[in-house]
C-alpha cells in the first residue's frame, strides 16, 4: 500500500489532460494509450448512453518503477449526483493541469473549490509550456490568486508546481531546468502525495464512486477500498444510501492498467478496483464485510439524478 498513489486530475477541456496522461503511460511503458483506445471507448460510451448510464469518472493505472499510480478523471464543471465528491474522496491528492497560455478557467473552479474544501493539497501542473506565447509565471500567479479566491489555507497556497509539455513529453520542477522527460512529474507525485491510509486487517469497506456498464457483466462498480480486503468469489454485504442492506457475491475483480481493466484475484485497503456481481448497486453504496458490515458515511448529493440509473 505504501507504493500506491491515488490522485484525481482536474483540467479545463483542451488544457492537455489526455495528452499528458498518454505521455505518462508511454514513458512508464504502460500499455494502451488514449488514441489506441479511443474507438473502443467511444463504442462503450454509446452503449452506456443507450442504457442511460454515463461514465463520469475514468481510472488510469500507471506503473512507475515499483509504484502504482491511479489517476482518476474528474467530471468537468457539472456535478451530477455527488460524483465530484465521490471521486475526490477516493484520492489523496489532486493534480490541477493549467494551460501555460490560457491560465485557469472558471469552469475548473467548481471542482477545485470542492477539492480545497475537502482538505486536499493540489499539485499544479503548468502545461503546454512549449507554446510560443506561453506565460508560465503569469499563469502561476493567476493560479495562486484563484486559490486565494477559493479561500485556500496557507498550506494549500504553498502548492507544489511542475512545468510540463505533455505533447513533447517533458516536465521540470523549475523553469530553467533542462527538459528531458516526465520523470520530474512522476517524482513530484511520488514525493508529494501521501500513500493511501486504511487497515487491510479491518472489516472490508469499499465505497462505490462510479459505475461502468459492461454488456456481458452488467454494472461494474468502481471505488476505493478504504479498509480490509476483497477476493474474487467473496460473499459481501451491500449497504445502500437509503439504509437498506443486501448480500451479493463478487464475481470478478479488476485493477487498472493503462486505460484498461485487468483481472485480479484480490485487492486490499488503498486500492482502487472494479467489481462485478452487484445488480442494483449505486454510487455511494458501501460494499462491506458480510459478518461485520460497516457502512461508510453517505456522500451528500447535490442533484437527485440517481433515479436515472
Ligand atoms: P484535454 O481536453 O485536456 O484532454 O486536452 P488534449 O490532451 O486532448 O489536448 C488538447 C489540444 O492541445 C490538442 O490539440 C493537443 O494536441 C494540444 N496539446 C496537448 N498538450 C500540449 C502541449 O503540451 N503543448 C502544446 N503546444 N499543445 C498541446
Amino acid at each position: 500500500m505504501k507504493n500506491v498513489r491515488n490522485i484525481a486530475i482536474i483540467a479545463h477541456v483542451d488544457h492537455g489532460k489526455t495528452t499528458l496522461i498518454d505521455g505518462l503511460m508511454s514513458q512508464s511503458n504502460t500499455v494502451a494509450s488514449h488514441r489506441q483506445l479511443e474507438e473502443r471507448a467511444m463504442d462503450s460510451n454509446d452503449l452506456e448512453r443507450e442504457r442511460g448510464i454515463t461514465i463520469y469518472a475514468k481510472c488510469t493505472g500507471i506503473d512507475w518503477n515499483d509504484h502504482r499510480i491511479n489517476i482518476i478523471d474528474t467530471p468537468g464543471h457539472a456535478d451530477f449526483g455527488g460524483e465530484v465528491e465521490r471521486v475526490l474522496k477516493m484520492v489523496d491528492c489532486v493534480l490541477l493541469v493549467v494551460d501555460a497560455f490560457e491560465g485557469p478557467m472558471p469552469q475548473t473552479k467548481f471542482v477545485l473549490r470542492k477539492a480545497l474544501g475537502l482538505g486536499h493539497f493540489p499539485v499544479v501542473v503548468i502545461n503546454k509550456i512549449d507554446r510560443p506565447n506561453a506565460r508560465p509565471d503569469e499563469v502561476l500567479n493567476m493560479v495562486f490568486d484563484l486559490f486565494v479566491d477559493l479561500e485556500a489555507s496557507d498550506e494549500q497556497l504553498d502548492f507544489a508546481v511542475v512545468y510540463a509539455s505533455g505533447i513533447q513529453g517533458y516536465a521540470m520542477k523549475e523553469l530553467g531546468d533542462e527538459p528531458v522527460d516526465l520523470k520530474p512529474l512522476f517524482d513530484t507525485i511520488i514525493e508529494h502525495v501521501d500513500p493511501p491510509s486504511g487497515d487491510p486487517e479491518a472489516p472490508l469497506q469499499m465505497q462505490i464512486a462510479t459505475l461502468n456498464y459492461d454488456a456481458y457483466l452488467g454494472r461494474v462498480a468502481i471505488g476505493r477500498i478504504f479498509n480490509g480486503r476483497v477476493t474474487e468469489g467473496d460473499r459481501v454485504a451491500v449497504c445502500r444510501n437509503d439504509g437498506t442492506k443486501d448480500s451479493a457475491r463478487v464475481t470478478k475483480l479488476w485493477g487498472f492498467k493503462g486505460l484498461e481493466r485487468v483481472l485480479r484475484t484480490e485487492a486490499s485497503a488503498g486500492d482502487i478496483v472494479a467489481l462485478t456481481g452487484f445488480d442494483a448497486i449505486l454510487p455511494g453504496d458501501t460494499i462491506t464485510d458480510l459478518e461485520n458490515p460497516v457502512p461508510m458515511p453517505a456522500i451528500e448529493v447535490d442533484e437527485p439524478t440517481l433515479s436515472m440509473i
